[in-house]
């Protein structure tokens, strides 16, 4: 069987270019391997930053640029039961706990983990989110396909939340058994991402799942480094043409460039499929955009 790629867009405003790239990105990868299918995943847990128009401007924009999915569509909203079922399995695996620490605190200490006696505490869950206790686990180290290993020490990333203190399962969480259930086999993203990647390995592990592989894609920043300035985020179809910004995408990540009298995306696609080399940007961090005019 061939591979199984995602791409999992939060709906909290218009595609953006550096959506775009991991679109791109795990859509090549997926279909360069023979029989490959690229999956779309909604990522619409964090109801506070979905925007209602949201989702529907991400379909009509990777439509535009040639992208076609599986139906029905994923969409974590619809997955809530799901969700509740794994955190039973988790909790007959590896002890939970509430944790009342709050943002600041974190901050303060430079903290993802829990940085009181929340364990012992035994916190008011209405008031807590449920962190998984990693700590029993072990060391666990895969490779990235770009970005070389990425390593899971429970000694340093010793719990992780699993449901936040506005009740709504987290992101680490959900990814993990949407990925599993989908029987993804590369996880294909930004490198904004890489700091996540152990907190799953973490869950993965502590629910007994298969690791996918990982590929880290660079993320386009500004030339000075800093994030992608609003202005130049989001990715409007109408007023722009989409296979040149597709040949930007392959440029960026440094692929063989399609030829010129291909005016279809679709095709564009296709054919950037079969020359699909992520060798090419193997290391790369981050795409500095020229500066702005
Ligand atoms: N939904 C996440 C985001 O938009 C991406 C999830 C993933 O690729 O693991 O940043």
């Amino acid at each position: 069987m061939g591979s199984v790629g995602r791409f999992a867009p939060s709906p909290t405003g218009d595609l953006h270019y550096g959506s775009l790239i991991a679109a791109v990105g795990s859509w090549l990868d997926a279909k360069s391997s023979p029989g490959g299918h690229w999956l779309l995943r909604i990522d619409d847990l964090d109801t506070a930053r979905v925007r209602a128009d949201s989702e529907a401007s991400i379909l009509a924009t990777l439509n535009a640029f040639g992208f076609e999915w599986p139906q029905p569509l994923w969409r974590q909203s619809t997955r809530l039961e799901r969700y509740h079922e794994a955190l039973g399995h988790l909790k007959r695996r590896i002890p939970l706990f509430h944790c009342q620490c709050s943002r600041r605190q974190l901050a303060a200490e430079g903290e993802a983990c829990c940085v009181g006696n929340c364990r012992t505490l035994q916190c008011d869950p209405r008031e807590s989110a449920l962190r998984a206790d990693l700590s029993g686990l072990d060391p666990l180290v895969t490779h990235d396909r770009s970005l070389g290993e990425a390593r899971f020490d429970p000694a340093v990333h010793s719990d992780v939340i699993v449901r936040r203190r506005d009740g709504v399962f987290a992101y680490q969480f959900a990814v993990v058994i949407d990925d599993a259930d989908q029987s993804v086999t590369d996880v294909v993203r930004g490198a904004d991402l890489l700091e996540s990647t152990p907190w799953q390995l973490g869950l993965l592990q502590a629910l007994g799942l298969r690791v996918p592989r990982y590929l880290h894609l660079p993320l386009v920043v500004e030339a000075d480094g800093q994030k992608l300035a609003k202005s130049r985020h989001a990715v409007k179809v109408g007023d722009t043409d989409v296979v040149q910004r597709l040949r930007e995408v392959l440029r960026d990540l440094q692929q063989t460039e399609v030829p010129a009298e291909i005016r279809e995306p679709q095709e564009l696609l296709e054919i950037a499929a079969t020359q699909w080399q992520p060798e090419r940007f193997k290391g790369v961090r981050e795409i500095r955009l020229p500066p702005n005019p």
